[in-house]
């Protein structure tokens, strides 16, 4: 039987202890942690993330604010806005919901963000840390994945993962993480990608398998060993007329029939997407520690 590596209640846990240090601080009369937004566009999905980061922001008592701009925002005046967020000394951290409108260059609007502010880990600076093995803003779905294996004390250590999806914000820093000389890692890995040959035999070597690949329910019981633990990143919007909202939430792994196969298994919802938001705000309380000299 198989058992639930419950994302939403890993990031209760984990939101209790962020509030609780948020606590201790404002106790002493210091201001909260502030984590900043640059939300540019009316895209629906990015409002909504950025709408949660905001509630979640607030749930462990952070200071939290979204700057807002239209969809024909010039790239110089975005500059100007990180540059704005860089300078000020009341902002811990702040994040630019990607994607940005297509005239806008994404790597230009990234690497001008303070390294120290950059809670998203997306900057060069903060990558080339992460796979040196320093200290570093760590992007947030991979800190995910790490976070609930870590959680539930799966081991890690010497096990075969494979990943599934090789993009800069999921698969590439998962496969790092994963490999590192760290407790909660030391894992031998494959990372996988569209250019494989074989991927079900490949997969089915998979002591952990991590899939982050965007294509709905990709993964099948054919490409699982029984007894694996499987991580699915994947978050997929299906039509249905039966629910309210018009939609239900799917991943890139085919529940119904891979989860029996399983020792752990990630949910969609509930699983991963829980734990992304709450690596950002564990990255704004790295950032704020930092900027008071609390550590
Ligand atoms: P992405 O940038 O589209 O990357 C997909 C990766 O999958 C690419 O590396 C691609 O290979 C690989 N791939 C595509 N088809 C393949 C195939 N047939 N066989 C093997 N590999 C294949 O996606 P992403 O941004 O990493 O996101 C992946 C999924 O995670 C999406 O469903 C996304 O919505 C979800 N996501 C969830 C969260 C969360 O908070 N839970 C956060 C971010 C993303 P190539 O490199 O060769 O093209």
């Amino acid at each position: 039987m198989y058992q639930l590596l419950d994302g939403k209640q890993t990031s209760i846990a984990i939101k209790d202890q962020i509030a609780n240090e948020v606590r201790q601080y404002t106790a002493k009369g210091m201001r909260p942690p502030h984590l900043a937004a640059i939300l540019v566009g009316d895209d629906g999905a990015s409002q909504t993330y950025v709408a949660n980061k905001e509630k979640s922001s607030h749930e462990v008592g952070f200071t939290s604010s979204v700057y807002r701009y239209s969809s024909n925002t010039s790239e110089e005046e975005l500059l100007r806005a990180i540059e704005f967020l860089n300078d000020d000394d009341e902002v811990d951290g702040f994040i630019v919901q990607l994607p940005l409108p297509k005239h806008i260059n994404e790597q230009n609007v990234i690497n001008a963000i303070s390294p120290d502010k950059d809670v998203d880990g997306f900057t060069p600076i903060n990558i080339g840390r992460m796979v040196l093995g320093e200290d570093a803003f760590l992007p947030a779905t991979p800190m995910g994945v790490c976070s609930i294996l870590e959680h539930y004390n799966i081991e890690t250590e010497g096990k075969h993962c494979v990943v599934i999806g090789r993009s800069n914000i999921v698969g590439t820093p998962v496969a790092n993480l994963l490999s590192r000389n760290k407790k909660g890692a030391n894992c031998t890995v494959t990372l996988c990608h569209s250019r494989t040959r074989n991927l079900p035999e490949i997969t089915r070597q998979a002591d952990i398998l991590v899939v982050a690949i965007g294509k709905q329910e990709f993964v099948t019981a054919d490409m699982v060993k029984p007894g694996a633990v499987v991580i699915d990143v994947g978050i997929h919007r299906v039509p249905d007329e039966t629910k309210k909202n018009g939609y239900h939430l799917a991943g890139d792994v085919k529940h119904s029939e891979v989860d029996s196969l399983c020792s752990w298994v990630t949910p969609v919802p509930g699983g991963v997407g829980p734990l992304t938001i709450v690596s950002l705000l564990q990255n704004t309380m790295k950032a704020y520690r930092k900027h008071m000299s609390l550590n």
